[in-house]
C-alpha cells in the first residue's frame, strides 16, 4: 500500500470555517486512506498541539488556516516560529482560506498587522519569502473542499500545478465564478432577478453579484456536488479575492447606471456598446417565470 501523506493542519487566527467546509468533503473515508493528519484541531490525530509546537515532527504538508500576526501564539509559541520551523521541513505549504492567504475578515482583529502568509490583501509581504516557491494558496471563505482535496492529491502524485500571481492553482482559479452559472443567458440579455432565490434573472445588474470578476470554480465544481450560490439565487460575494470582504454585498454600486466593477477584461466603452445593443431586445422568454407559481 502506498504510504499515507502526512499533514499538519495549523490554525492561526480563524473561525475554523475551512475546517468545517473540509468536513463536508463527500469521500472522507477514501481521503483518510491516502492522507493522515499528524495534528488537526478537530479530527483525531496522532499528536497533541503541545507535542507539535515543542518538537519538529515529520510531515510532508503544512496547512495553515487563518490569518497570522507576530503577536499570535499557539500552545504558548509564536505562530511565526511554528510556521517557520515546519515550513523548512515540509514539501508543500497550503494557505487554506482567504484569511491565511490575504488576511480576509481577520485583518480587522485586535492583533497587530494581521495578514495572510504572503499577502496583505494584494500587497506582497516578505516575512516568509524563503518559502514562496513551496506555497500554494487555496483562497475562499470558506475553501471549497474539493479544491483542497484535489490540490493535495496533485501534490501526492507529483502533478505540476501552475499558479497565478497569488499562488492559486490555475486549474481552479483561472476561470471566473460567472463561468458555468445557469443564469448566463440572463446576464447576456441584461435581465436582473427581482428576488433572492428566484430561478430567473442574473444578479449582476442590481444585486451585487461579483462572479464576473471573482476567480474560482464554484459553478464548475459544485458545492456538496449539487449547487452553487448563484445557481441557488444568491449573489457571489467575491470571497476568493484579496479585496474580500467588501461593503454592501447585496447591491451593485453604479455610476450613471454603469456598474462600478465590470466583468474582468471588459472596459466601459465595450460595456456601453453591448448594453446599448442588448437593450434593444425584449425577449419574451426571459420575462416569464420558468415554472408557474
Ligand atoms: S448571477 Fe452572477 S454568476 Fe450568474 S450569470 Fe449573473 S453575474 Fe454571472
Ligand atoms: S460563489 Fe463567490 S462568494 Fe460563494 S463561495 Fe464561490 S467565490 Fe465565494
Amino acid at each position: 500500500m502506498e504510504k499515507k501523506m502526512r499533514i499538519l493542519w495549523l490554525s492561526a487566527i480563524t473561525c475554523n470555517g475551512n475546517t468545517h467546509s473540509f468536513l463536508n468533503y463527500p469521500h472522507m473515508e477514501q481521503f483518510l486512506d491516502d492522507f493522515e493528519f499528524i495534528y488537526h484541531p478537530v479530527i483525531d490525530s496522532k499528536y497533541s498541539l503541545q507535542e507539535i509546537v515543542s518538537n519538529e515532527i515529520e510531515c510532508e504538508v503544512l496547512i495553515i488556516e487563518g490569518a497570522i500576526s507576530e503577536e499570535f501564539q499557539r500552545g504558548g509559541v509564536p505562530i511565526f516560529e511554528i510556521i517557520k520551523n515546519y515550513s523548512k521541513r515540509v514539501q508543500k505549504i497550503l494557505t487554506v482560506g482567504t484569511c491565511a492567504t490575504f488576511g480576509g475578515i481577520f485583518r480587522e482583529s485586535d492583533y497587530k498587522d494581521t495578514a495572510g502568509m504572503h499577502f496583505d490583501q494584494d500587497r506582497a509581504l516578505h516575512n516568509f519569502s524563503d518559502f514562496l516557491d513551496k506555497t500554494i494558496s487555496i483562497s475562499g471563505c470558506p475553501i471549497h473542499p474539493e479544491v483542497l482535496v484535489n490540490t493535495l492529491y496533485a501534490i501526492k502524485k507529483s502533478v505540476l500545478l501552475r499558479v497565478d500571481n497569488f499562488l492559486r492553482p490555475k486549474e481552479f482559479y483561472a476561470y471566473t465564478v460567472h463561468n458555468g452559472c445557469t443564469r448566463n443567458e440572463y446576464f447576456e440579455y441584461k435581465v436582473d432577478n427581482h428576488k433572492f432565490g428566484e430561478l430567473e434573472g442574473c444578479m449582476f445588474y442590481d444585486h451585487g453579484c461579483q462572479a464576473p470578476f471573482t476567480h474560482g470554480s464554484c459553478n464548475k465544481i459544485l458545492w456538496n456536488e449539487v449547487n452553487s450560490k448563484t445557481r441557488a439565487g444568491v449573489p457571489c460575494f467575491g470571497c476568493t479575492e484579496p479585496s474580500f470582504p467588501r461593503d454592501n454585498l447585496f447591491n451593485t454600486k453604479k455610476n450613471m447606471a454603469i456598474p462600478e466593477h465590470l466583468p474582468l477584461g471588459v472596459n466601459k466603452r465595450v460595456y456601453l456598446t453591448l448594453a446599448g445593443i442588448t437593450k434593444a431586445f425584449k425577449i419574451d422568454r426571459f420575462q416569464k417565470k420558468i415554472l408557474d407559481d
